[in-house]
C-alpha cells in the first residue's frame, strides 16, 4: 500500500529520508514511513526502535546499521551525532536512499532539525516523515486525554533535561500553567521537577502520572501527585524511557485506561509454528500480549520433484486433488508456475481440502473454488467425508508434505480409492534462536503454542536435559499434538477444540 505522496522510490539518486517510527509499538509506523523503509538502500536506527521494524521486508541488500549507541558524556554524544550526520550525506552522495529511523517524532526532542539543518547545507535531497510523539502514543494508551472540555484548555510538551546543566526549562512559566504538561526525559530529575512546580505555583495535589514504555507490551504507569509522585515512582523504580505528564486530566485515567485492561495485557506468549502459518498471533498482539516467535518447524520443495511434477501435469485425470494444508496449496501453485501451469489443469477434477486456512491458500493461489471442506479439520474428518461421497474406484491426488501422518491415504485406499501419495514439500528442522531458546527454558513465557507433534519433537531435541519450565503454559492445537506432547512427558496445560480456537485456548490458558 502506497502513502498518498505517492511510492518511495520515485526520485532517482541519493536521498534522505528523516522517520519518525513512532513511540514503540511497530504498529504505529506511518504507511509513508513503511513504504520507506522497503525501499531503502540504509537504514540507521536508534536505540528506541523495536527489532520489529527492523525485520520488515526489505530489499535483501539493505543494510541496517544502529547509530544509537549511548556513550558517556556529552562530547562523545555529540561526535556520535556528528558520524551519523556524516553517514547520512556520504551515503546520499553515494547514490543510496537512506533512512534515518528515529523514535517518536525526529522533531520532537528528536535532534532531528539539527539533521535536516546537515542536510540542508550539504545541497542534498531530503525528506522528513513525522512520527507518533511518545506523549500523544502515551496519551492514547494510558487514556489521559492532554485536553478535555473543562479540565484540560492547553497542553505543553517539555522537558526537565537542563536541570542537569544545559538550559534549565522555564520552571515559574510552567508552574503558571493549569493544563496538562508533559516531561520527556523526565525519569531521574523528577522529584527535581515536581518542587520546581509548587515552588514555581503549582498545586501540590496536582494529579501527575509517570509512563514507562508506553505504548508496548511492557508499558507501566505509576500515578500521584505532584507532591508525592516522586517517592511512588522512586518505589516502583521506573526506568527510561519514560514520560511525567502533570495536570487535572491525568484522573481522567481512572475510566479510561483500556489498555492495560485488555485480556491479555503484558503475557508473554511463545509461538512455535512456522512463521508464514500464524494466523492467531495477530489476535494475541490485539488482546496485549507479547509474542516471540521460535519457529520449530520449516518448509523448502520436495527435493525430487519427478512426481509432483507428473502429478500436476496429469491433474485433470484426478477426480479429486486433496491439499491437506496451506502449504501443500502453496508449494504445489509455486512448481506450476514453474511448469507454466495455471488453473486449467484442474480440468473437472474436484479440490477437497483440511482446514479454512488452506480453503483460504487455494482461493488466493489458484483462484478455484474448493469442493469439500469438512468442519472436522483432521485426517479423519476429510476421509469420512470424502467416503460419503463415493470412493469405490476414484482416484485420488494427495498433494502433502514428506511427513504427512499415513492415515489418510490409508483410510482412502480402504474405502476403495486409488490414491496417488505425493510430496509437494518437505519439512525440515530450522536452527532455533539461541537467545530466544534460553528465554524458553527459563521460564519467562506465560505460555507457549505447540501447534504439531513434530514441532514438539523439535522442542524436546532442542532442550535436551532441561524439563518444559513450569511456569509457561503448554497450549495444544489439538488432541493429536496433545498425544504426541504426553508421550514426551509433558503437561498439557489446555488443548484447543478445533485448530482454529488456538486462540481462545491460549486465552483460556492464561485467564482461567
Ligand atoms: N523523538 C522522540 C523523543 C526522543 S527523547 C519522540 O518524539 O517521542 C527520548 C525520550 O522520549 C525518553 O527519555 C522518554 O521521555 C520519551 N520516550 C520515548 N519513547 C517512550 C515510551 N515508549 N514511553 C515513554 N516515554 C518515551
Amino acid at each position: 500500500m502506497h502513502s498518498p505522496l505517492g511510492p518511495a522510490s520515485i526520485s532517482p539518486g541519493g536521498h534522505v529520508a528523516i522517520v519518525g517510527a513512532g513511540p514503540g509499538d511497530p504498529g504505529l509506523l506511518t504507511l509513508r514511513g513503511h513504504d520507506l523503509l522497503l525501499h531503502a538502500d540504509v537504514v540507521l536506527y536508534d536505540r528506541l526502535i523495536d527489532t520489529r521494524l527492523l525485520d520488515t521486508p526489505y530489499k535483501p541488500a539493505c543494510r541496517r546499521v544502529y547509530v544509537g549507541k549511548e556513550l558517556p558524556g556529552r562530547a562523545s554524544r555529540d561526535a556520535q551525532q556528528r558520524h551519523i550526520n556524516a553517514t547520512m550525506v556520504r551515503e546520499a552522495r553515494r547514490g543510496k536512499r537512506v533512512v534515518r529511523l528515529k523514535g517518536g517524532d525526529p522533531l520532537i526532542f528528536g535532534r532531528g532539525g539539527e539533521e535536516a539543518a546537515v542536510l540542508a547545507a550539504a545541497g542534498i535531497d531530503f525528506e522528513i516523515v513525522p512520527g507518533v510523539t511518545a506523549a500523544l502514543g502515551a496519551a492514547a494508551t494510558t487514556g489521559i486525554p492532554f485536553t478535555h472540555r473543562g479540565v484540560a484548555q492547553e497542553v505543553t510538551f517539555a522537558t526537565a533535561h537542563g536541570a542537569k546543566g544545559g538550559t534549565p526549562p522555564p520552571w515559574s512559566a510552567l508552574g503558571k500553567l493549569r493544563g496538562t504538561i508533559v516531561f520527556y526525559m523526565g525519569t531521574y530529575t523528577l522529584p527535581f521537577a515536581a518542587k520546581k512546580l509548587i515552588a514555581a505555583g503549582r498545586r501540590p495535589s496536582t494529579p501527575v502520572a509517570v509512563v514507562e514504555r508506553a505504548t508496548t507490551t511492557r508499558q507501566r504507569v505509576v500515578t500521584g501527585t505532584l507532591a508525592n509522585i516522586a517517592a511512588r515512582a522512586g518505589a516502583a523504580a521506573v526506568r527510561p524511557p519514560s514520560l511525567v505528564i502533570v495536570g487535572d486530566a491525568v484522573d481522567l485515567r481512572s475510566s479510561l485506561d483500556w489498555f492495560e485492561k485488555r485480556l491479555l495485557f503484558g503475557k508473554k506468549i511463545l509461538v512455535t509454528r512456522p512463521a508464514n502459518e500464524d494466523p492467531g498471533s495477530h489476535r494475541l498482539e490485539e488482546l496485549g500480549a507479547e509474542v516471540t516467535r521460535l519457529p520449530g518447524l520449516e518448509f523448502r520443495p520436495a527435493r525430487n520433484s519427478g512426481a509432483l511434477d507428473r502429478a500436476l501435469r496429469g491433474l485433470a485425470r484426478f477426480d479429486w486433488v486433496v491439499f491437506t494444508s496451506p502449504r501443500g496449496a502453496e508449494f504445489a501453485h509455486r512448481r506450476m508456475e514453474k511448469l507454466g501451469l495455471d488453473a486449467r489443469a484442474f480440468g473437472s477434477a474436484r479440490v477437497a481440502v483440511v482446514g479454512w486456512m488452506t480453503r483460504t491458500m487455494v482461493d488466493a493461489y489458484f483462484e478455484i473454488r474448493t469442493d469439500l471442506v469438512p468442519d472436522d479439520e483432521r485426517a479423519e474428518g476429510l476421509a469420512e467425508a470424502l467416503r460419503r461421497r463415493g470412493l469405490r474406484g476414484k482416484r485420488i491426488l494427495l498433494l502433502r508434505a514428506d511427513q504427512g501422518r499415513d492415515v489418510l491415504p490409508e483410510l482412502l485406499s480402504k474405502a476403495g480409492a486409488k490414491v496417488s501419495d505425493v510430496v509437494a514439500y518437505e519439512h525440515t528442522e530450522p536452527k532455533p534462536d539461541r537467545a530466544i531458546l534460553a528465554r524458553f527454558a527459563s521460564g519467562e513465557f506465560d505460555a507457549a503454542l505447540v501447534t504439531s507433534g513434530e514441532i514438539a519433537s523439535t522442542l524436546k531435541r532442542w532442550l535436551g536435559r532441561r524439563p518444559w519450565p513450569e511456569r509457561t503454559k503448554l497450549v495444544t492445537i489439538g488432541p493429536v499434538t496433545s498425544g504426541a506432547v504426553r508421550e514426551i512427558g509433558w503437561p498439557v496445560g489446555r488443548e484447543a477444540t478445533e485448530p482454529r480456537k488456538l486462540v481462545e485456548a491460549t486465552i483460556e490458558a492464561l485467564t482461567k
